[in-house]
């Protein structure tokens, strides 16, 4: 058996950097990972614009208004947010001015409308503003040539609107890992057919491509297979075309018919090992095809493949869209009853994580923890981590737990 920590730094020796390139629009770029950086081709705002709907003025004929003593000025232009127009004042005028119009050449202040008396032909100023008052000056937000973004930021809602800020139609991003799903496993129903004795509903399939899709992947659930080898083998490479990651499920363990392991042990590029942890013992990482695409050969008990989904799968596809890998966000807290563990065997328990007004989080184990029972999944939000060497946890304990990804 090898360590958990070993099995990951391999398949991060193999799954070494993020998928070239690709220039994306911007809408379809949503969520993925930038890899260059964004700069603004002009200063924004472009143009020095007035803050506020009002009047645009020369400070030193208002700086006497007040409401006892109001100054009226005759209005000589109104310009609109969008006017492409050339305007300027000479003191004793002013201009009618909105929200984002361009500032006309000799003002130095808007005032507000709301100082006025909103006059079109004539406006009366009841304020005096002072020098620059509401007026957006051209570069104040971002100076030509600024770098607005790096390379590694994941382009959510706000880095979007930068980028169409500073104009850009298309972004150069990685690309969605495509991950495909392959279940495994003769007694496998598709859902919607009934069941004969013997045979179960595919469930893995779609775990694991909503997985895949919950950390940032192009999730692709081709479905199962039963066991038939040259089936399997067929299937697998006639998938490649379409895929960055492959995963299948079933297989792997010391049975009869665990084909997976048996058609891809004789390639020669997959290794299959134990890895010391519970659930998913049965393990097996490699690469397939001429493009040496990964391939990752989970345990196919449903919790044993969820479990090792989140333990490798999503650090190799953090890595392919352009982050760093990152184990799941953990947590102190203390176990609400007690466990038990296998000597020698890191143990993942299922647990719903609840956090106590006295600041402490505690994580109460689900009592179906076989690596069949995927019922609890639902209801599970954290991984317990019990260490290889301890067999046993008393109520209270503290541990260290991992949050599983929640979908708001
Ligand atoms: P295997 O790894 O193929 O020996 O399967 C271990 C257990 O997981 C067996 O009880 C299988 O029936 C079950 N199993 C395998 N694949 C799936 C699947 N896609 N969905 C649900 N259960 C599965
Ligand atoms: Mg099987």
């Amino acid at each position: 058996m090898i360590p958990v920590d070993r099995h990951i730094e391999r398949i991060l020796s193999v799954v070494d950097a993020p998928l070239e390139p690709i220039e994306l629009a911007l809408m379809e770029a949503q969520g993925t990972v930038l890899a260059e950086e964004a700069a603004a081709p002009v200063s924004l705002p472009p143009f020095d614009n007035s803050a506020m709907d009002g009047y645009a003025v020369v400070t030193s004929d208002v700086a006497t208004a007040t409401s006892d003593a109001p100054v009226s000025l005759p209005v000589v232009a109104d310009i609109a947010a969008g006017d492409t127009g050339a305007y300027a004042i000479r003191p004793g005028m002013c201009a009618r001015i909105m929200t984002g119009a361009p500032l006309p050449g000799g003002a130095d202040a808007v005032v507000p409308v709301e100082w006025t008396d909103g006059g079109v032909a004539k406006v009366r100023i009841d304020r005096a503003p002072k020098l620059h008052n509401a007026i957006r000056r051209a570069g104040e937000d971002v100076a030509a040539g600024t770098v607005v973004l790096r390379p590694g930021r994941t382009l959510g809602a706000g880095e979007l609107g930068v980028l169409a800020s500073v104009g850009r139609r298309t972004v150069r991003v990685h690309p969605r890992p495509r991950v495909v799903v392959l279940s495994t496993g003769a007694e496998l129903v598709d859902v919607g057919k009934q069941l004969a004795t013997g045979q179960i509903w595919d469930s893995n399939s779609y775990t694991l491509t909503a997985a895949a899709s919950e950390v940032g992947a192009l999730g692709y659930r081709h479905g199962f297979i039963g066991d038939e080898p040259a089936l399997v083998l067929d299937t697998l490479e006639d998938l490649l075309v379409r895929a960055d990651i492959l995963i299948t499920s079933g297989g792997v363990s010391m049975g009869a018919h665990d084909v997976v392991k048996e058609v891809l042990s004789r390639l020669g590029t997959v290794d299959f090992t134990k890895v010391a942890m519970q659930p998913g013992m049965p393990q097996g990482f490699g690469v397939i095809g001429e493009d040496r695409t990964p391939i990752f050969t989970l345990p196919g008990n449903p919790v044993s493949a969820y479990v090792s989904f989140q333990l490798f799968v999503r650090p190799a596809i953090q890595r392919m869209r352009g982050l760093d890998p990152r184990a799941l966000p953990t947590v102190n807290a203390r176990l609400t009853h007690p466990v038990r563990s296998p000597q020698g065997k890191r143990s993942f328990l299922r647990a719903t994580l609840t956090y106590g007004g006295d600041g402490e989080y505690r994580a109460a184990p689900v009592t179906r923890q076989g690596s069949h029972q995927l019922s609890a999944l639902a209801e599970t939000d954290a991984l317990v981590i019990v260490p290889e060497e301890v067999t046993e946890l008393a109520a209270g304990v503290g541990v260290k737990v991992l949050r599983l990804p929640r979908t708001p």
